[in-house]
């Protein structure tokens, strides 16, 4: 199978290259909030208008011809896509400015705008920058997003072919819940996925952070001291590190699911329900968040049947006979006993196995199962691109 993915690597940019990068993004960015401030005073900024806008600015203006065309091009093109998306993906809204305190640095550059020699990432305007490459490009890239994240770090993203081998052929169907104590709870113990708690455990030490920040905050509008910012960094770090610690683990737990189902009842968790919550639990939240994501993505990827199945009853009907008990389970009964047929099982484990029976009776016409994605449109898949149109159809983010 073929597939367009991403490929993302470290970049370790010089400081000449670094400022460089922040110029190019500072110019993308007064393009991307003129957009905006063209649709706000009522004219409609389309991708070819604003072309035409930029060719007349360029002329008019050395400081934009300084910087590259293709990135600059590639911010509005960007802008006026996510101007289209707002109007017809559910949820999503205007496109708002990026300030300069609040937006990381992002640029897109098409195979006209950059290339790679001597192992060198280069850009418009003679920029050469060290790439770690971690792993071989599976194919000649077609694109590229240049990036800094909260840490202060660069990243190249490529966009590549990748010659996947096909997912092995297997039968069977399993179901998940999502949970607190234990991030995935399914019908088959073994693939149950413990909640590590990596946010937790990096609890105290974000917290030590945060306290040596407050202490050096400065009042507003006067510079932050450099202690400030050195403390606001390792917070970042802190908090990146547990992150990744939690994108890993679920990635391994997908894969293992995965290869070895045909058949897979998520619970359509929104965990927009509970942040609101404490800290653990919005840590729990993230957690579940990125097992759920791994999940979908690689089950679709891989061709198999995902069905998202909605949260409503699933821990109160029983998943043995069907019978949908009269109250609640309150949060603090780990386990479920059904009154009709005397069926007695763990609170998640039943309620993972009436996910499993829901998907698989399929009440079609009923709102039990809304969602069942059995395919998606070759291409139209590329990892972390934020226009996925999947992510609409698994429901509000
Ligand atoms: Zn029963």
């Amino acid at each position: 199978m073929d597939e367009t993915v991403r490929y993302t690597y470290r970049l370790r940019p010089g400081a000449t290259a670094r400022a460089a990068l922040l110029a190019e993004w500072g110019r993308c960015r007064w393009l991307w909030n003129e957009a905006v401030h063209q649709y706000k005073t009522g004219r409609k900024p389309t991708f070819g208008k604003l072309s035409k806008l930029l060719t007349e600015a360029r002329a008019r203006s050395s400081w934009l011809r300084d910087g590259s065309q293709v990135a600059q091009q590639q911010t509005l093109r960007t802008y006026a896509l996510a101007l289209q998306h707002s109007f017809k993906v559910k949820g999503r809204g205007r496109p708002r400015p990026k300030r300069r305190k609040d937006t990381l640095p992002s640029l897109e550059y098409t195979v006209r705008g950059f290339s790679i020699r001597d192992r060198r990432l280069r850009l418009p305007g003679g920029v050469a920058i060290p790439v770690v490459w971690s792993r071989e490009l599976s194919s000649a890239p077609t694109s590229v997003r240049v990036y800094q994240d909260t840490i202060g770090h660069w990243y190249a993203s490529f966009v590549v072919r990748r010659e996947t081998p096909p997912a092995p052929d297997v039968e069977g169907a399993i179901g998940v819940d999502w949970g607190v104590t234990t991030t995935a709870t399914t019908t088959d113990a073994t693939y149950d996925l413990p909640y590590l708690g990596h946010r937790k455990r990096c609890a105290a030490e974000l917290a030590r952070a945060q306290r040596r920040m407050a202490r050096r905050r400065r009042a507003k509008n006067v510079t932050p001291s450099n202690g400030y910012l050195r403390a606001k960094r390792q917070a970042a770090k802190v908090a990146k590190k547990a992150a990744r610690q939690n994108t890993h683990d679920a990635r391994v737990w997908a894969k293992k699911i995965i290869d070895n189902h045909a058949t897979i009842a998520v619970e359509d968790f929104q965990p927009t329900f509970l942040t609101r919550s404490r800290m653990a639990r919005k840590a729990a939240d993230a957690a579940i968040g990125a097992a759920k994501r791994e999940l979908i993505d690689r089950g679709m990827r891989a061709g198999r049947k995902v069905v998202l199945v909605p949260p409503a009853y699933t821990t109160m009907t029983c998943s043995q006979c069907g019978t949908r008990a009269k109250h609640r389970l309150g949060l603090g009964v780990r386990v479920f006993r059904c009154d009709t047929c005397g069926y007695t099982a763990c609170r998640d484990r039943n309620a993972a196995r009436t996910i499993l029976a829901t998907a698989e009776r399929g009440r079609a016409g009923a709102d039990d199962v809304r969602h069942a994605i059995t395919s998606f449109r070759d291409g139209a898949l590329v990892r972390s691109e934020p226009e996925v149109p999947r992510l609409s159809t698994v429901g509000k983010r």
